[in-house]
């Protein structure tokens, strides 16, 4: 297949120009239907005709890749489609309500609220599940909060915490952001987490080990009944980050491993959109000792069938605005009740097919396995964000890379339970066809997309923000 992303240009081969750049002619104001008093000039809108709007944001759309253009396998993102009955469930009437409407007005909201905590308890093997928090991060956050509160209630106040050099960097954000101080745990040299390595870092100052299992490398802690029984034993707690659960649902639920605490990344698992900023949700689950100290309020159902507000007992406080993400919440309810058991099962039973067809189909070197949902591949002599960067020429998102650092120039690789297995080659002959060439050819890539090479450290640093700070270039 072959592949040119769309390419819209001024005469100074600028692209598609700002809205306020496209405007023409001067808005009459005087022609407006409305008193003076009651218009301004200083809003500066421009003033563009309704077919003039849907051709800039058509072209900046074709000028992106997203989930909806081809594969996105970006691991530890679960980058999957997500279904547009959910867009179609956040968009109705009922869905919009005022977040200071008094529980008796909006018994329905509650419900379904109500309800996708229980779904999310279900599927995590968790006893109370709060749905404030508005990203992953921030449910790690309020995960170890939470740990931090229960500790101290005990009168046991604990200053570390336990992370696997492999995770995520947003647990070693979080814990020092709680006030802790990280213990890093190196891996073992098949890649999980090492018992000795464990016993070691284990002390009566250990208040939480984070892990996530399947780990980064798509790897499977078998010893996590005996990971969960030495946390225990030192007086820790166990919290479980959910960036992988689409690798478990409906199979295995980390409550029953021994996690006291996880948190759910919705927009990952639950197919609500991701990335690019937007909204997210990142619920809390936690087992019956650590209810009492999660944010308030938690939703609850009355001996009358009722929906209300509870705050509990020992609560850490809000950690969102009234519910949490509202319509994003709204998404996931829809996914999950659409897909139900049998659906989710199904879901991550694909997730862990796809990743190892892919881990099989593909040259470059893939030093672990068996997989669960992603692999972790090594570009070797290559540099991966090279590769990254000349298979978007072929068409395709790039995988994750350079991440995790235990695989050198690492491509690690999720291609979710949604694509077939014509997509799933297409994946792996872009791999294969880039591994394939030299390094003049990965300089000068990519070539066929819109955007060649960015800055990124200066996309990063120097925001723009809105079209104003463009102003005066
Ligand atoms: C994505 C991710 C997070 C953070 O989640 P966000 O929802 O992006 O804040 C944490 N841990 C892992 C392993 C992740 O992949």
């Amino acid at each position: 297949m072959n592949y040119d992303q769309a390419r819209w240009t001024d005469d100074d081969e600028r692209y598609e120009p700002l809205l306020s750049e496209k405007h023409t002619d001067e808005a009459d104001l005087d022609d407006a239907p409305l008193p003076d008093e009651l218009t301004r000039d200083a809003l500066e809108l421009p003033d563009l005709s309704e077919p003039e709007l849907a051709r800039h944001y058509t072209r900046l759309s074709e000028m992106n890749y997203g989930v909806d253009s081809g594969p996105y396998p970006l691991g530890s993102c679960t980058m999957k489609y997500n279904p547009k009955f959910t867009e179609d469930v956040a968009v109705l009437d009922a869905a919009a309500v005022h977040p200071d409407r008094s529980p008796e007005s909006v018994q329905g909201t509650l419900e379904l609220l109500y309800d996708l905590q229980d779904y999310l308890g279900r599927i995590g093997g968790m006893d109370a599940v709060t749905l404030q928090p508005p990203a992953g991060a921030a449910g790690e956050f309020t995960g170890v909060l939470v740990a931090k509160a229960y500790h101290e209630h005990n009168g046991d106040e604990r200053s570390e915490i336990i992370i696997p050099e492999s995770a995520h960097g947003t647990n070693f954000a979080s814990a020092a952001l709680a006030g802790f101080d990280v213990v890093s745990l190196p891996g073992g040299d098949d890649g999980r987490v090492d018992l000795e390595a464990l016993e070691a870092a284990l002390s009566d100052e250990t208040a939480l080990l984070m892990l996530t299992n399947p780990n980064t490398l798509g790897l499977f802690e078998r010893d996590i009944e005996e990971i969960a029984e030495m946390v225990h034993d030192a007086g820790g707690l166990l919290y479980y980050d959910g960036a992988n659960l689409n690798a478990l649902l409906g199979r295995a639920r980390p409550g029953d491993m021994g996690f006291d605490i996880m948190h759910y990344n919705v927009h990952k698992t639950f197919a609500t959109p991701h990335g690019g900023g937007g909204p997210g949700a990142g619920p809390v689950g936690v087992v019956d000792e650590l209810a009492p100290f999660l944010p308030k309020p938690q939703i609850v159902q009355t001996a009358e069938g009722r929906y209300d507000f509870f705050d509990p007992e020992h609560s850490i406080g809000k950690v969102h605005g009234y519910l949490g993400n509202w319509l994003v919440l709204v998404k996931a309810y829809a996914y999950i009740a659409r897909l139900g058991d049998p659906g989710l099962s199904d879901a991550s039973a694909k997730a862990v097919l796809n990743a190892n067809y892919l881990a099989s189909q593909i040259e470059y070197e893939v030093p672990y396995g068996p997989f669960h949902h992603e692999f972790v591949a090594s570009a070797g002599e290559q540099d991966a964000a090279d590769v990254a960067k000349r298979m978007l020429d072929y068409g395709v998102h790039p995988p994750t890379t350079k991440w995790p650092e235990i695989v050198g120039e690492a491509l690690m690789t999720e291609p979710t339970e949604i694509e077939n297995r014509k997509t799933l080659d297409q994946l792996a002959h872009a791999f294969n066809a880039v591994a394939g060439e030299d390094d003049e050819a990965l300089a000068a890539a990519p070539e066929r997309t819109t955007a060649r090479r960015i800055d990124q450290t200066a996309a990063a640093r120097d925001l723009r923000l809105s079209w104003q700070s463009l102003d005066g270039e």
